[in-house]
C-alpha cells in the first residue's frame, strides 16, 4: 500500500518544484553555494541568483582549509593547479601547535595516518608499548604527512597506498578574496545571475512565514522559492527575518575576538598552518605565496584589544600589508540551520573559532547534505529536521575536538589557560577521554569531521597517554617490534626521497609545468 501511496504523493509534489534559488551574500559561502548548486542542479530548470553588497564587503579572512576541500574542487570541476595558481595558494599537510601544552613545546596534527598496525591491534598501541620500555621516538616519526611538513616537501597522495604508512592527504591555504573571485567567475559562466545591491527588507508569506522576496536599496525586489542565507555574521534571513535563536557556546569556547593582519611573505613557504598559543588565545600563521595571513584569536575577558593587537604585530615575520581587521564573534550556532525555505551556510549559521580551519568545510558539507534532501516548494519540515539534526551533530563534534585543544594545556598559573583547563568537558568529550585514558581506544561518532588519527595527534601532543597499551600488543616481542618500526621509518624515508621541495613544486605549478 505504502508503495502506491508514496508514488502518488511524489507525483503531486513534483508539480511544485523549486524554480528559483536566491543566495544572499557573496563571500566564500555564497560563491561556494552558487558554484556547487549550479553544477549539481544543472539538469533542473531553475534559476540561481546571488545578491551581495560590495559596499558591505566580506569578512576578509578564512584562508586555511582541510583536505575535503579537494573534493569540493572536483565537485565543481575546478582544476587543482588552477586553484593553486589563481589564489596564490600553498600546500597544507596539517597544523603545527606551538606552546599549547607549555611554552617551548610543540606538536603536529597531520592530515595522515601513523604507522601500520598488526594482528588487529592499532599502531599506536605498539608505539605506546615501546614508549613504556623507554623509547622516546615521537609518534610523528611514523607519519608521512608530518615528515613532509617538517622537511618542507611536497608529494601528492597516491590512490591506493600499499598500507597505512602511505595514507595522507593535503589541503591548501588560499587567498580568500581570490578564491571567491575564482568561484564567482565559474558561477557566472554557469549561468548564475549576480546582483550587487544592499538588501534593505525581507518579505515573508502572511500565512506560512516563508521568505518570499527581498527589497534592494535600488527599490527593486528579488523573489525566490528557496533561500540560501550566506550573509555572514549578520544572518539576515535566518537570524533577523526568521528570528532563529543563537545557541551560545561561549562557556565551552570562550574566545570571542580576533584581529587579522597580513604581512609580506618570507622566501620559505611552510606546507602547514601554525597555531601558536598566546597569553589569552592563539595566533595563526597561514603562508600564502604572495603574503602571510596572520591573526590573533583571543578572549576579551583576559586581554584587551590593544594588547592583543600589539602581540600580533610583534610576532609578524614580515612587513604589515594592511590595517588590522578587527572581528568579534561568539562560538555557537543557530538553533536551526534550515528554517522554512531558508538554509543558512557559513557564518550566518554559526561559528567555531578557526583553530582547525573548519568553517569552509562546514559550508561544503552543508551543501553536500542539502542535495539528497533537496525540497520542493512545500519544503517538508521533515527535510529541515533531518538536515538540522546532522548539522548540529557536526558542530558538536568539532566543538568537542576544539575543546580538547584547550583542556590539555599545562600552562599553570596563566589565568586564561587555568580557566580553559577547568572547563568541564561535554558528555561527548568525556566519553572520548574516558575510552582513551582507560584503554587507548577511540569512540567513533557519526558526523565526526576528525577521525582517530586527529584525536591521537592531540592526545600524544599533550602527552595525555592512556593508563595502558592494549595487552594484545604483547604478542609481539620487543626486538621484533623495534625491527618493524625501523622498517617503517626506512619506508617513510624511501618515499620522501621521491618528494620535491614545496617551493619548487609551487614554482612549477605557477610556471604551468
Ligand atoms: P562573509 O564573508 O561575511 O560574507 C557575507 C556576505 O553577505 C557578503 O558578500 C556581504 O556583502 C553580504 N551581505 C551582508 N549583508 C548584506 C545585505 N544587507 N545586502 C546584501 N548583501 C549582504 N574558515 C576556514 O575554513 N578557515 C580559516 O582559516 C578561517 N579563519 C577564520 C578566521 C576568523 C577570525 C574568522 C572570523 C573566520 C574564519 N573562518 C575560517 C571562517 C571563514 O572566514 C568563513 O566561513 C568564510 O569566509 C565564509 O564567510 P561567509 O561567506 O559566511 O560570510
Amino acid at each position: 500500500t505504502g508503495g502506491e501511496g508514496s508514488l502518488g504523493e511524489a507525483k503531486t509534489q513534483m508539480r511544485d518544484p523549486i524554480r528559483s534559488i536566491v543566495i544572499v551574500g557573496g563571500g566564500t559561502a555564497g560563491w561556494m553555494a552558487a558554484t556547487f548548486l549550479a553544477r549539481r542542479l544543472a539538469h533542473l530548470r531553475l534559476s540561481i541568483t546571488v545578491v551581495e553588497s560590495s559596499a558591505i564587503g566580506t569578512i576578509g579572512v578564512g584562508e586555511a582549509t582541510v583536505p575535503a576541500i579537494r573534493d569540493f574542487f572536483a565537485a565543481i570541476d575546478l582544476g587543482e593547479a588552477d586553484v593553486l595558481r589563481e589564489t596564490e595558494a600553498t600546500i597544507k599537510y596539517g597544523i603545527r601547535f606551538a606552546d599549547w601544552k607549555a611554552r617551548g613545546h610543540d606538536f603536529f596534527h597531520p592530515f595522515g595516518l601513523y604507522g601500520v598496525g598488526a594482528h588487529g591491534v592499532a599502531f599506536h598501541h605498539y608505539w605506546l608499548k615501546l614508549r613504556a620500555a623507554g623509547d622516546t621516538t615521537p609518534l610523528g616519526t611514523y607519519c608521512l604527512a608530518t615528515q613532509l611538513a617538517e622537511r618542507g616537501l611536497f608529494l601528492p597522495p597516491v590512490d591506493r597506498p600499499a598500507n597505512d604508512l602511505g595514507v595522507f592527504n593535503f589541503a591548501v591555504h588560499f587567498d580568500a578574496s581570490k578564491f571567491a573571485a575564482l568561484l564567482k567567475r565559474l558561477a557566472l559562466a554557469n549561468k548564475v545571475a549576480h546582483i550587487d545591491a544592499r538588501i534593505t527588507d525581507v518579505a515573508r508569506h502572511g500565512e506560512d512565514g516563508r521568505v518570499t522576496a527581498v527589497t534592494l536599496d535600488s527599490g527593486a525586489r528579488v523573489e525566490g522559492d528557496l533561500w540560501i542565507d550566506c550573509s555572514g555574521f549578520r544572518s539576515l534571513l535566518l537570524g533577523d527575518a526568521l528570528d532563529v535563536p543563537f545557541v551560545d557556546w561561549r562557556h565551552w569556547l570562550p574566545c570571542d575576538r580576533a584581529v587579522a593582519i597580513p604581512c609580506t611573505a618570507a622566501q620559505v613557504h611552510r606546507p602547514f598552518t601554525t597555531a601558536t598559543a598566546t597569553e589569552a588565545g592563539w595566533r595563526w600563521h597561514i603562508p600564502l605565496r604572495h603574503r602571510v595571513g596572520n591573526g590573533h584569536v583571543y578572549c576579551s575577558d583576559f586581554i584587551d584589544d590593544a594588547d592583543a593587537e600589539d602581540g600580533l604585530l610583534a610576532a609578524l615575520e614580515g612587513e604589515a600589508l594592511a590595517e588590522p581587521n578587527r572581528i568579534r564573534f561568539t562560538a555557537g550556532h543557530r538553533a536551526r540551520f534550515w528554517e522554512r525555505n531558508v538554509i543558512g551556510l557559513g557564518l550566518s549559521s554559526g561559528f567555531l573559532e578557526p583553530l582547525e580551519s573548519t568553517s569552509i568545510t562546514l559550508i561544503q558539507s552543508g551543501l553536500e547534505r542539502l542535495i539528497p534532501l533537496f525540497p520542493d516548494r512545500a519544503c517538508d519540515p521533515r527535510l529541515a529536521a533531518t538536515y538540522n539534526n546532522q548539522s548540529v551533530l557536526e558542530f558538536e563534534r568539532i566543538r568537542d575536538f576544539l575543546m580538547l585543544h584547550y583542556s590539555g594545556n599545562q600552562r599553570i598559573g596563566e589565568p586564561f589557560w587555568d580557566h580553559v583547563r577547568a572547563i568541564p568537558p561535554t558528555d561527548g568529550l568525556r566519553a572520548k577521554l574516558d575510552a582513551w585514558r582507560a584503554a587507548g581506544e577511540f569512540v567513533r561518532r557519526e558526523w565526526d569531521t576528525f577521525q582517530d588519527a586527529s584525536w591521537l595527534s592531540m592526545y600524544a601532543g599533550f602527552d595525555d597517554l592512556p593508563a595502558r597499551y592494549s595487552p594484545l600488543a604483547d604478542h609481539v616481542a620487543d626486538a621484533d617490534l623495534r625491527d618493524s618500526l625501523t622498517r617503517m621509518r626506512a619506508a617513510i624515508d624511501g618515499t620522501l626521497a621521491h618528494a620535491e621541495p614545496h617551493a619548487a613544486f609551487l614554482a612549477r605549478v605557477h610556471a604551468g609545468v
